[in-house]
């Protein structure tokens, strides 16, 4: 069985999804084949050319709310010059795959697929209806992925629970933390946009948009957001970083740190610990004009942001329209607004994981909350409950290649988290909510 599921995930990461266009119709039609003899109640959901869900069905000892598994099909484009193997050729190098989506998310949707595969025939009967959904269109918004199949399945918006991608285990200095993400920071993307007279480059007459955009555009980014200690924020780095030494400075408190200069300075070196205290903005998309020596008449600039949960949009945007000045527009993009609402701690569903995890790691299980977008959003804000993980283990380095170049699973720790996986999947296909 653990060969099949190593070579079932490297002919996944052989499909190549890479959204945009995405493609997901091919990865969805793979999963069918594999799931259908043992789940038959089962279909793909197109959504457009090319798009498709998977949906499949475990029906439960009742009629009851379901409890859902997620996973996406889609990755984000891999370029290819940087890699050290084809991104979509699945290559083996000492012990690990590699692979765009190796670890967001297609070792997930494997592992989930076999745990399922595995329990159905050793004849586990769950007490709620298990679903098992793999979407399309996560990485860009969700409009032919989980936005889609939500309105073409209602049972969905009454899950009991759902389980998706959004922490894992992290190795940190040798120890292990398990992230449970319990949330996730609201997505608050914008667009600047100045206009201006075109004309040649020969004569500036100072209307020129890509000045006024560059100088908006410096105003938002030289914006440093405070830092903010939320509960969630306190109660993870208290968990990693409590008596270590960051810098010159010994950790206690999230409290009393973040009115240090020295762990402010550390944060600086910790983009990912950085971005679970304070709102951030990344200028991601610049676009005006097409020749040298012409003026444009438009100039845009593209802004992703991300907001602490307890921030409200309203308020921000507030700011940025006063730091962007009155030369340019802004606007929020469509689909770039998020507003998860983060899920209880005290949960069966949390107790459930801390054991299983605890029995196998020796490891700290911490509530956790995602710097990035995940279809949990859709999730959580419907008010259901909705964790994010995954129990493979990851060094900090490994974690990073996710959207980076050279993503790569290690075999062996691959199948750890299937064994894990497999445990927590039958653990709430015996859970009664
Ligand atoms: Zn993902």
């Amino acid at each position: 069985m653990k060969e099949r599921l190593v070579e079932t995930l490297r002919e996944l990461l052989t499909i190549n999804t890479s959204n945009p266009p995405g493609g997901e119709e091919k990865a969805a039609s793979f999963l069918y084949g594999l799931l259908k003899p043992h789940i038959p109640d089962i279909e793909i959901i197109a959504s457009a050319d090319g798009r498709a869900n998977l949906f499949a069905k475990i029906g439960g000892k009742r009629e009851a709310r379901p409890i859902v598994l997620l996973v996406h099909l889609d990755t984000v484009p891999a370029d290819e010059k940087e890699w050290s193997f084809p991104p979509f050729s699945a290559h083996v190098s000492e012990g690990f795959i590699y692979g765009r989506g190796a670890i967001d998310m297609k070792s997930q949707v494997v592992c989930t697929a076999f745990s399922l595969l595995e329990l159905v025939e050793e004849g586990v009967v769950p007490e709620n209806p298990i679903v098992f959904l793999a979407t399309a269109d996560e990485e860009c918004g969700g409009k032919f992925g989980l936005c889609y199949v939500l309105e073409k399945k209602e049972e969905l918006k009454s899950a009991a629970f759902v389980l998706s991608e959004g922490g894992f285990v992290i190795e940190e200095d040798g120890l292990l933390y398990a992230q449970i993400a319990l949330s996730e920071k609201k997505l608050s993307q914008f667009v600047v946009k100045a206009k201006g007279t075109p004309g040649h480059a020969s004569a500036p007459h100072g209307d020129n948009p890509n000045e006024k955009i560059v100088a908006a555009a410096r105003r938002i980014l030289s914006y440093n957001s405070p830092l903010r200690v939320t509960a969630l924020a306190r109660s993870y780095l208290n968990g990693i970083l409590k008596g270590s030494r960051v810098g010159s400075y010994t950790f206690r408190d999230l409290r009393e740190a973040v009115r240090d200069r020295r762990f402010v300075r550390f944060l600086v070196k910790r983009p990912d610990l950085n971005a679970l205290l304070r709102n951030t903005i990344a200028l991601t998309i610049l676009r005006g004009g097409e020749k040298i020596n012409v003026i444009p008449s438009l100039s845009e600039a593209y802004f992703d942001a991300r907001l602490l949960p307890d921030q409200s949009h309203e308020a921000f945007f507030k700011k940025i329209r006063r730091l962007a000045g009155p030369e340019v527009e802004i606007a929020f993009t469509e689909g770039g607004i998020s507003t998860p609402i983060p899920s209880p701690k005290r949960t069966v569903f949390f107790r459930l994981l801390k054991e299983v995890i605890q029995e196998r790691l020796d490891c700290k299980v911490l509530p956790y909350m995602t710097a990035g977008a995940t279809d949990l959003r859709f999730f959580r804000s419907l008010s259901i409950p909705s964790y994010g993980f995954f129990p493979l283990v990851l060094s900090k380095g490994e974690a990073q290649r996710m959207h980076g170049v050279d993503e790569r699973v290690s075999i062996e720790r691959l199948l750890l988290a299937f064994d894990i996986q497999k445990e927590i999947i039958r653990r709430l296909m015996l859970t009664r909510v």
